[in-house]
């Protein structure tokens, strides 16, 4: 597997782009890691990562998500985005997650990425507006990779995001990518209406041979203003899930990636760890980005260091969920989660103002916390990265 992985960067995509993609993703990646480590021995916090919501402007409305658009739509100013991303330099990270609603919506977020050279993104979008043009420009600047998502194919995916014909024009997206010789990754939320096609070797084998070079498997959170529950996996399907992720990242030659497993098969909660947190279009502090409740805001006037260092919202939830489960506390005890907030005098972050009533109506379900039925890593390469780089870099799961 790792001969042809290898095989497949070192020919399909540039030298230039392959040693930002090993140096200021890779190397600096596991050095923010060690950084954030030390810290919280010397009692201190600042997230490894960070996640920003640049907008929650969006061209689809797919069931699951989080994001609520409005008119005009919140996006974070290319300011706020710039000191967020020089602040966290300070602190020794240089890797972020670029999220929207879809980030290429903002006008502004290519300048983001012109600025800080010698910082890494990755830029979540749902590949409809990852035109010829934006794929060049992505190349000449070397430090981003798009990772695309895909919730399904053909119909599957239209019901799942609220489009028509979204998997043809994902792919699109993906094949302007591959001509510019992008890394590139696929993202999905395995839920019950794509897992039979999504979690296959079939599918990683397509995405394969449209030049993917990485897969990212999230579990479907039923959140948001389309939570649609019932797409939810059950307890014996995360754990199907589980052993196939293991299984097949042994054998074929694409990166998969899962941020809820360690190496030996226990749960994480990347929020709780407090490896990475997110910012919200609006400036929000939140755990993680469907956990849509804040205390601190990236706008109150104060730096982001003390900012983190200050949040008692934040340590309370590393704190007293861990107490609860290794797991996703948004599935497995959404009354409990609920409890907590309202104690700790968190607000909605939503833009909704009903994340607190749609917390209430949640039922509980299973999340990748399945105690008893842990799978270690099977390949040695992941064993390592699951090790140093906690594969997945934080990002929520
Ligand atoms: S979605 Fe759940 S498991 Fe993932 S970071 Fe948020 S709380 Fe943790």
């Amino acid at each position: 597997m790792i001969a042809a992985l290898t095989r497949r960067l070192l020919t399909e995509t540039q030298p230039r782009l392959l040693w930002k993609f090993l140096y200021d993703f890779g190397w600096k990646g596991m050095r923010a890691v060690q950084k954030f480590e030390k810290r919280l021995e010397r009692g201190q916090f600042f997230p490894a990562f960070l996640f920003l919501s640049v907008t929650n402007n969006c061209n689809l409305s797919c069931q699951g998500c989080w994001c609520t658009p409005s008119s005009p739509p919140k996006q974070l100013s290319l300011d706020t985005m710039d000191n967020i991303v020089t602040s966290c330099k300070l602190q020794g990270s240089h890797f972020f997650g670029i999220l929207g609603g879809e980030p290429l919506l903002h006008p502004d977020v290519l300048e983001l990425f012109r600025r800080h050279p010698d910082a890494y993104f990755l830029l979540f979008t749902n590949g409809l507006l990852l035109t010829d043009s934006i794929a060049r420009e992505l190349n000449r600047l070397g430090n981003v990779s798009p990772l695309i998502s895909v919730e399904g194919l053909g119909p599957v995916s239209d019901e799942r995001r609220g489009g028509r014909s979204v998997y043809e024009r994902t792919l699109s997206g993906v094949e302007a990518c591959r001509k510019h010789k992008l890394i590139t990754g696929v993202a999905t939320s395995l839920c019950q209406s794509n897992v039979a096609d999504l979690a296959t070797e079939r599918f990683l084998r397509e995405m394969i041979a449209r030049g993917v070079h990485y897969a990212w498997y999230y579990l479907y959170r039923p959140v948001g203003p389309r939570p649609t529950p019932e797409l939810a996996l059950t307890a014996e399907q995360v754990l199907a899930v589980r052993r196939f992720i293991v299984d097949i990242r042994a054998r074929l030659p694409i990166a998969v990636v899962d941020a809820y497993w360690d190496a030996q098969g226990g749960a994480l909660c990347p929020a709780v760890v407090g490896m990475a947190h997110h910012i919200s279009p609006s400036g929000d502090i939140e755990p993680c980005p469907p956990l849509q409740f804040a205390r601190d805001n990236v706008g109150d006037g104060r730096n982001l260091e003390q900012v983190f260092a200050d949040s008692e919202f934040l340590s309370r939830f590393r704190r007293e969920i861990s107490k609860t489960t290794q797991g996703c506390i948004i599935l497995e005890n959404p009354a409990l989660l609920k409890r907590f907030l309202e104690e700790s005098g968190a607000s909605d972050s939503s833009g909704r103002g009903t994340a607190f009533d749609e917390l209430a109506r949640m039922d509980v379900r299973p999340s990748h916390h399945l105690p008893g039925e842990e799978i270690p890593e099977k390949h040695w390469a992941y064993r390592l990265a699951k090790k140093f780089w906690f594969f997945g870099f934080g990002a929520y799961g």
